[in-house]
């Protein structure tokens, strides 16, 4: 007898980013020598002002159920991040906290969509959108950038992409995986067909603080009255703050969507961890030291990955402006042959290279950006140093090059 299982939850893809994190893991734990490009996972300890903070909730017998869409306290201390950071005024009947920014996408599709309503996705993207979007009965809609226009879509193309079913759109900038960043100036006028088409934007801000070379990042939602109704920023102290493990993330949006949100997670997960909690009010409200820290090692890691990238021949990368990634363009050696066999797509390259190498990175299909990898550098300088050597050597195999 066969198993039934639903249409929808078997349309769903596993996550590659996670799969390739696991896999390069297990290798190590099996005592192989593997160097993971793959997680977007900061290598740093979690500030001990947070962990201190979460210890003391802990002894105090902070353990029990909290309001499920968070804790005033912890609502207080994100709406006081929102007026700090991005000059934005939020009330706390404004916020969810949930368990990663990952649950508060998954609750912001489900809360916005009905049975085939599109959700428009610039490519590349993270790989977590269209899957969500799926989850929720949506359909996501595609609109395809290219690296000449430093992988940013236009207006026309977005007007284009719109139609009497589109509900919203994604926003992620600074980009994961391109770590491309949106201009005040451009995010004005995608607000302006926003407003215009009466559509709702996503808005991920997770790699918000992680900004290099001077460059600001600038919220859509700070851009008017009429945009920041519309708009449901998304965040989290994941990145920011190297607490992956914690799972927090948040929203901001209008208190409508807010309630729905809210009473979604009420069924599913209820509250967020409640020591979590705790400790993301420490991290907002605390010293920000070593956010500035991280930042300045990932600045560093970029720039000696993106020389040393373009100095290898058959491969590039754009210099990214945010977040802890590179995309790798590797069109010029699809079609070669290394080790006998001959590597048609990322796919099979980023196979390849964890077999022969040791290497792990994500292949561009998941991304939706074929003839691409990415590759962290959310790992240390010495990784990194040693994972492009032999990623170098690998590519030294084919004498066509
Ligand atoms: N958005 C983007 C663009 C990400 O890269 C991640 C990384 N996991 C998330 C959201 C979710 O972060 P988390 O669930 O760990 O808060
Ligand atoms: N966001 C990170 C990444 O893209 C972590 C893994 C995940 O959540 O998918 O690698």
């Amino acid at each position: 007898m066969s198993l039934f299982i639903s249409k929808k939850a078997s349309s769903i893809s596993p996550s590659p980013t996670l799969a390739i994190s696991a896999k390069a893991k297990s290798m190590k734990a099996q005592g192989i020598d593997v160097i993971g490009f793959g997680a977007g996972e900061p290598d740093f300890d979690t500030p001990a002002h947070i962990k201190e903070a979460a210890v003391k909730a802990l002894n105090e017998g902070f353990t029990k159920y909290t309001p499920a869409s968070g804790t005033l306290a912890l609502k207080e201390a994100v709406c006081r991040k929102f007026k700090r950071e991005n000059n934005l005024d939020y009330t706390a009947n404004q916020i969810v906290v949930s368990n990663g920014a990952k649950h508060s996408l998954v609750n912001a599709f489900t809360a916005i969509c009905n049975p085939r309503d599109e959700v428009i996705i610039p490519a590349p993207f993270w790989v977590s959108y269209p899957e969500m979007v799926k989850l929720a009965d949506g359909v996501p809609v595609f609109i395809e950038t290219t690296e000449e226009n430093r992988f940013k879509f236009t207006v026309e193309q977005l007007e284009k992409a719109i139609t009497p079913k589109t509900r919203a759109l994604v926003l992620n900038s600074p980009s994961n995986p391109t770590g491309m960043l949106y201009t005040k100036e451009e995010l004005s006028a995608i607000a302006e067909v926003v407003v215009k088409n009466n559509i709702y934007v996503i808005s991920d801000e997770i790699y918000e603080r992680l900004i290099y070379d001077g460059l600001e990042h600038t919220g859509i939602a700070s851009l008017g009255e009429a945009v920041k109704n519309l708009t449901i920023i998304v965040n989290g102290v994941s990145k920011t703050y190297s607490m992956t493990g914690w799972r927090i993330g948040f929203t901001a949006s209008n208190a409508q969507i807010a309630k729905v949100m809210g009473n979604v997670q009420s069924h599913g997960t209820s509250n967020p961890n409640s020591i979590a909690q705790v400790a993301a009010v420490a991290a907002l409200d605390g010293p920000q030291q070593d956010v500035e820290m991280m930042k300045q090692a990932f600045v560093e890691r970029r720039n000696y990955m993106v020389e040393r990238i373009n100095s290898i021949a058959g491969v590039s990368c754009s210099k990214p402006q945010g977040a802890f990634y590179v995309m790798m363009n590797i069109k010029n050696i699809l079609g070669k042959s290394f080790y006998g066999k001959v590597v048609t797509n990322a796919d099979e390259f980023a196979e390849m290279l964890l077999e022969k190498a040791n290497v792990a990175l994500v292949p561009g299909a998941g991304f939706g950006a074929e003839g691409y990898v990415r590759l962290s550098y959310a790992i240390s300088m010495e990784n990194i140093k040693e994972g492009l050597d032999r990623i170098e050597k690998f590519l030294s195999v084919d004498t066509q090059l």
